[in-house]
């Protein structure tokens, strides 16, 4: 039995209140050397894959700021993630805001570091494109699934005559290098006008399940959870929640918000029940500060992060027995 009495801790809310100290996510310790964790809290402060308004560079820094409101232990599942797992805020990820396909390598070379100590990353973005670098990091043994929380499929083929990596296309790439399993990969929340009438197309034909967000209201959230559970089983899964799957009532410090979404309470109940699967990463991207002026969106993402990291945890303490 490891000891787990050494495990990085948050500063103790009630010795210096948690409007001071430094700002890192979860008021955890900051680790220059991540290789010893099992979960690493990352920013990756770019949004050069954003097509229309751009920001969510700013989100890792804000969402820093706002997941000190945070306290220690789930207030539904107990889980105490900082007392199952050693995690710590391994920082922000190298990135270079003039260069897209550069960044792309130093974001990969980054969680390929992480993936390769056996550490668990869950990541603040950022835009959307951020996750295809840390899928090529964390697949590179075999596709995972994924339970993709989005008002967007974010599958799209290409823009601005044949740009392939954007925001708006991560997860066809993703398929395309064999990262993700189409068959175990759901998507919830999608709405919102679209360029033409096959914008979303490849995630039908690739076999992803779309649950739009009439089906939604439609199932409810036990039956959407319950679906969500039966597409990804078993096996590995990823979880990428983009602010923008909220209503923007909730959520409206992002680049592009639709109306008609579902609320924080229900992404909340979404991701609790995640609870048991084989969760082995995550990530909440598109804060974007410069739109979200009373710091909500930012304090939104905070707390989702919280709860991803609830479940992660319970997975990753699950996996090391
Ligand atoms: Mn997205
Ligand atoms: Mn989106």
């Amino acid at each position: 039995m490891t000891d787990r009495t050494a495990n990085p801790r948050p500063v103790d809310g009630k010795a210096m209140p948690r409007f001071g100290g430094l700002a890192t996510f979860m008021r955890l310790p900051v680790a220059e050397d991540p290789a010893g964790l099992d979960i690493a809290l990352v920013g990756v402060p770019w949004d050069g894959g954003t097509t229309n308004r751009a920001g969510a560079r700013h989100g890792p820094r804000a969402v820093r700021d706002m997941s000190s409101l945070i306290r220690r232990v789930h207030p539904v599942s107990r889980i105490a993630p900082y007392d199952l797992c050693r995690v710590a805020d391994a920082g922000d990820c190298p990135v270079n805001p003039i260069d897209l396909m550069d960044t792309l390598d130093r974001i990969h070379a980054f969680y390929d570091r992480l993936h390769g100590a056996g550490v668990v990353p869950l990541s603040v973005g950022g835009d959307h494109l951020v996750s295809l670098p840390i899928l090529r990091a964390i697949a590179k043994d075999g596709p995972v699934g994924m339970v993709h929380f989005d008002a967007h499929c974010d599958t799209t083929d290409s823009y601005f005559g044949g740009y392939r990596y954007t925001h708006g296309t991560p997860f066809r790439r993703a398929v395309e290098e064999g990262l993700l399993d189409p068959a175990r990969t759901v998507q919830i929340g999608i709405r919102g006008s679209t360029y033409g009438d096959d914008d979303w197309q490849f995630s039908y034909d690739s076999g992803m399940r779309v649950i739009a967000i009439e089906e939604y209201f439609e199932m409810g959230v036990d039956a959407v959870i319950a679906e969500a559970r039966r597409v990804v089983g078993d096996g590995p899964t990823y979880v990428s929640f983009d602010v923008d799957a909220l209503d923007p009532v909730y959520a409206p410090g992002t680049g592009t918000p639709e109306v008609g979404g579902f609320s924080t309470f229900e992404a909340q109940r979404m991701i609790r029940g995640l609870s048991g699967l084989d969760l082995v990463g995550g990530d909440v991207v598109e804060v974007a500060p410069p739109f979200d002026p009373s710091g909500n969106t930012a304090l939104v993402g905070a707390n989702m992060l919280f709860e991803i990291l609830c479940v992660l945890a319970e997975a990753t303490a699950g996996r090391r027995g």
